[in-house]
């Protein structure tokens, strides 16, 4: 009895993820400006590809949610497959609008710093905003 409650618990817990990460991805879309043309930006992290190259948003999200599913792993960036190497070693990037270096936004910094700063030429698009808006 205790099993199959267990089981029924997993069931619920397992549907309400799902349903997380599809809104998740409804909520992202729209942030982004859903239109179907948006790309995302993803880098290789194999040292011995470290490739650039941008697929279309619903492939992305596609892939994720096919990989998906592991609470463990919800909160970091998921690396999906290269097209290049063909390892699952590529994480989500952001292309530097001024120089198109190509790079991962830190993750630990994004409370004190703004993670888009771009390591080569320094620029960042959400400070630039943030000026703008003042
Ligand atoms: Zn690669
Ligand atoms: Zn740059």
């Amino acid at each position: 009895m205790q099993l199959s409650n267990n089981a029924k618990i997993g069931a619920a817990v397992g549907c309400l993820l799902v349903a997380g990460v599809i809104l998740y991805f409804t909520t992202f879309n729209d942030m982004v400006g859903s239109g179907g043309s948006e790309k995302m930006v993803m880098l290789c992290t194999n040292p011995k590809c470290e490739k650039a190259f941008k697929i279309p948003y619903e492939e992305y999200a596609k892939i994720w949610q096919l990989q998906g599913g592991n609470p463990m792993t919800m909160m970091s960036p998921k690396p999906i497959k290269c097209k290049f190497c063909n390892q699952i070693t590529a994480l989500t990037a952001t292309e530097c609008p001024k120089c198109k270096n190509v790079f991962i936004e830190p993750m630990e910094q994004r409370s004190i710093e703004y993670p888009d700063r771009c390591p080569e030429c320094k620029f960042s698009q959400m400070e630039e905003d943030d000026k703008n808006s003042k």
